[in-house]
């Protein structure tokens, strides 16, 4: 009996040893010490034996009990921590781990541009506002006095879809769109895309960008053009940037006028980006046609106003030193990337 006890509790050590889980340990306390467990059976045959004996072997049957049942918790505790840092272990997080870094894109060099030149006039108090690209010859040609005649309304110049509607050739359809529907004071600009028939070179594009800018009240003039400009040409360029008029044509505009900004790159002097002149070509810009005023049904003994438009792209390249307008459109990241 001595041995059997032995041997129970040998067996109960070495299958604890190997126990992994509780549910395990559960079993094997079961096994020994259940109902019908191996020492339980052992205590039930004790019956037979003498009473010295049966002292004897129910001192040493409790202290086998008292052990595996120690060796149980034991186990028990121990196979518990192990499931609790397995868990643990498996929802670690690292925090010591380098995090993804997000690539941030950067802004179109032409987006860029557009922004700078919306803010300064913004900051002047203007608004801003937009027309569609698909337009009518009416608002693009008729309305700002391009008569049927006007050269720019030949076929090769212009995307026409029907006869009566075209791709807008220039962003001035919007001061058609704004006098039909604002009355003054009026002060807009309006960026946006315009096309031509132009076969693609290092200077031209069938679709590029301009900036038009509307300004109607009552007792405008020439002066008022020259110092709003003025002051655009000081905050795009830098506050010594000096400007000056030249008369040109526009049919939409009377007087009519082209401004230069002087070189921004040599200050005047004369350089490879003002091709020696000291000056560069920036806008085009004049009183509005009384003719255009009508369209929106304006008293022109009233009512005056100034306009102008100036090419994105032209602003953009001369400002960054690009010297063929397709590289804004072929989306080359190292192109693009040099914006930072
Ligand atoms: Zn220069």
């Amino acid at each position: 009996m001595k041995e059997q006890l032995n041997s129970i509790l040998e067996d109960a050590k070495k299958q604890l040893e190997s126990a992994q889980t509780q549910s395990e340990t559960d079993e094997i306390r079961v096994r020994f010490l259940g109902k019908k467990g191996r020492l339980t059976e052992i205590l039930r045959g004790m019956g037979k034996l003498s009473p010295e004996e049966r002292k004897a072997t129910g001192q040493m049957a409790n202290s086998v009990r008292d052990e595996i049942e120690t060796m149980l918790a034991e186990r028990f505790e121990a196979v518990k921590a192990a499931a609790k840092e397995a868990q643990f272990r498996k929802e670690r997080i690292d925090v010591t781990e380098p995090g993804k870094v997000e690539e941030l894109g950067v802004a179109h060099p032409l987006t860029i541009t557009m922004e700078e030149i919306s803010r300064v006039f913004r900051n002047m108090g203007y608004s801003i506002v937009e027309g569609p690209e698909v337009e009518t010859v009416f608002n693009n040609f008729d309305a700002l006095n391009a008569g049927p005649d006007h050269p720019a309304r030949d076929m090769t110049d212009t995307f026409y879809i029907t006869e009566d509607v075209l791709l807008r050739t220039q962003t001035s359809p919007v001061q058609v769109r704004t006098l039909l529907k604002e009355k003054p004071p009026i002060k807009v600009i309006s960026p946006g895309r315009v096309f031509r028939c132009d076969t693609p070179d290092a200077t031209h594009s069938p679709m590029f960008h301009q900036v038009e800018g509307l300004l109607v009240d009552e007792g405008v003039t020439m002066a008022d053009l020259k110092g709003t400009l003025d002051s655009f040409a000081k905050q795009l360029f830098g506050t010594s940037t000096k400007t000056k008029f030249r008369p040109h044509h526009f049919p939409f505009t009377e007087p009519s006028a082209e401004m230069d900004v002087s070189c921004f790159k040599c200050g005047g002097k004369g350089c490879r980006v003002c091709k020696g002149s000291g000056w560069i070509e920036i806008l085009g810009c004049g009183m509005v046609h009384p003719s255009v005023l009508k369209v929106g049904g304006l008293d022109t003994e009233k009512y005056t106003g100034f306009a102008f438009g100036l090419g994105v792209e032209r602003v953009a390249m001369l400002k960054y030193g690009v010297d063929d307008i397709r590289l804004f459109y072929e989306n080359d990241m190292r192109f693009i990337e040099q914006f930072k």
